[in-house]
């Protein structure tokens, strides 16, 4: 209980720095400096002005300086980050697994982010997340790292294979290469089947809410925001959805 109140805060400290990469990373500027400023006038946040959740409350949502308004994503964006980390060790206890799920939460928070922003999925979470996620596998084993590299092939090549399917099809740009790169990271963290679940149910996610609208409106589907949530959905339930599918699917 208590590891798990210390990881939500020690992840709204990393979800604050996380609002720092949505915004910064889709522009290739610096996530280190300069500091946090407000969006609109520039001001410098003083450290009190930079506290998770708390500061966006005790501010009543608006600049110090300028006192126009500042975006409930910023503290939503904390707050889901130390919920998480909080529900993951809560979860798993005080494990590598508590770890990793965390970790892959977050990245897979951050992809939903700036892809729904700006149809942008930086190389940071997709590569620095695939580099990581096989980090973890050395960590848990030789088995593990088989799952992981294969993992990672499967969902480049996959993704890959439907952008170039899509290409054919639509004589334009079906996925962005930010998808195909998202999906290598999402393997190494949940194998090979993992893989297939998470683009079946993002595809199936995306067509259940987005399917109308975009079809009406001609408006671009941000995919890598159904194939995060898929991802989660698939890490958290893991082989419980398979069988229930396939138990499903052959009608037992
Ligand atoms: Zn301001």
């Amino acid at each position: 209980m208590i590891e798990a109140f210390v990881a939500g805060l020690f992840g709204s400290l990393l979800g604050s720095f996380l609002n720092v990469c949505i915004v910064r990373l889709p522009r290739n500027e610096s996530v280190v400096s300069p500091r946090s400023r407000c969006p609109r006038c520039g001001n410098q946040l003083a450290w009190f002005e930079n506290i998770p959740v708390v500061s966006w409350m005790a501010l009543r949502a608006r600049c110090r300086k300028c006192t126009k308004p500042i975006s409930a994503i910023y503290p939503l964006v904390e707050l889901f980050t130390a919920l998480i980390w909080g529900a993951s060790f809560y979860h798993y206890g005080l494990t590598l697994i508590a770890l990793q799920a965390s970790v892959f939460g977050t990245l897979l928070l951050g992809i939903l982010m700036t892809d729904a922003r700006e149809y942008i999925i930086p190389d940071e979470f997709t590569w620095g997340g695939l580099i990581v996620g096989l980090g973890f596998s050395v960590a848990f084993g030789v088995p593990a790292i088989i799952d992981a590299v294969i993992g990672a092939v499967v969902g480049f090549a996959l993704l890959y294979g439907v952008a170039w399917a899509g290409e054919k099809a639509f004589k334009k740009e079906a996925m962005g290469g930010g998808d195909i790169k998202m999906m290598a990271m999402v393997g190494s963290f949940v194998g090979w089947p993992g893989v297939l679940m998470t683009v079946f149910g993002g595809a199936l996610i995306g067509a259940v809410i987005f399917g109308p609208i975009s079809l009406k409106k001609q408006i671009l589907v941000p995919f890598g925001v159904f194939l995060a949530l898929a991802a989660a959905i698939v890490f958290v339930t893991g082989d419980d959805l398979a069988r229930w599918y396939l138990e499903y699917a052959l009608g037992r």
